[in-house]
């Protein structure tokens, strides 16, 4: 077995390195997921119930991410056709720029994949491939004010076919402006907790009345 465990603990200089019999099972983990033992095998040779307890014992190197990461993606291109490798016709090149310059819609990204055409007749508002933009939130308002006029209209009148659509429609406004209060909120500025211009002021003001006074 390689001693790659003896990172578990620092070296100090001059010092020679103390293992405790503990250590051994964490470098055995260590030792077997890298060797290739699924986590599941080597959690039954340790012993444990619990496969997070077997991950807890396993050193992860960079070295080691950067690797798996790479084959990975080996592994993927010999799955892929090579046709997805080919080189883009300018005409194509284009579709695909095009794709991403109609996605900007009026409250926000539509982000449905390339080549797909809108499902969703272009009612935006209550569409799931919508991402809203939170500059949009006054707009939105707007809209739900009135698809909101237009419901109580419709119940009044009578016009039962558009009031399951126009609930529909409100109910996905109200999401899509919920969720612009959560992004705004999440990219908000962050209060560092600075003393204010006021609390100085005042705290001057006081020390020249103390030496007014003296
Ligand atoms: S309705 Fe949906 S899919 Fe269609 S443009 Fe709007 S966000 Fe995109």
């Amino acid at each position: 077995m390689g001693f790659a465990g003896a990172a578990l603990r620092p070296v100090v200089a001059a010092r020679p390195l103390r293992f405790t019999p503990h250590d051994f099972r964490r470098i055995f983990a260590t030792d077997a997921l890298r060797a290739g033992i699924p986590p599941h095998i080597a959690a039954k040779i340790l012993g444990h119930a619990d496969l997070n307890t077997t991950m807890g014992y396993a050193a992860v190197y960079p070295e080691d991410t950067v690797s798996a990461h790479r084959a990975a993606i080996a592994r993927r291109r010999q799955l892929r056709p090579g046709e997805a490798y080919r080189e883009l016709s300018p005409e194509e090149w284009e579709e695909f720029l095009g794709h991403f310059e109609l996605r900007k819609v009026a409250l926000g990204v539509c982000t449905r994949d390339f080549g797909a055409p809108c499902v969703h007749e272009h009612a935006c508002v209550r569409c799931p491939a919508l991402r809203p933009d939170p500059a949009q939130h006054g707009r939105l308002t707007e809209i739900l004010a009135n698809l909101r006029d237009r419901l109580a209209e419709a119940e009044q009148q009578g016009w039962h076919g558009e009031i399951t659509g126009l609930e529909v429609s409100i109910a996905g406004a109200e999401r899509k402006l919920h969720t612009m209060s959560e992004m705004t909120a999440r990219h908000g500025p962050v209060h560092l907790g600075m003393p204010d211009f006021h609390g100085v002021v005042g705290r001057l003001k006081t020390d020249k009345e103390e030496t007014a006074c003296s």
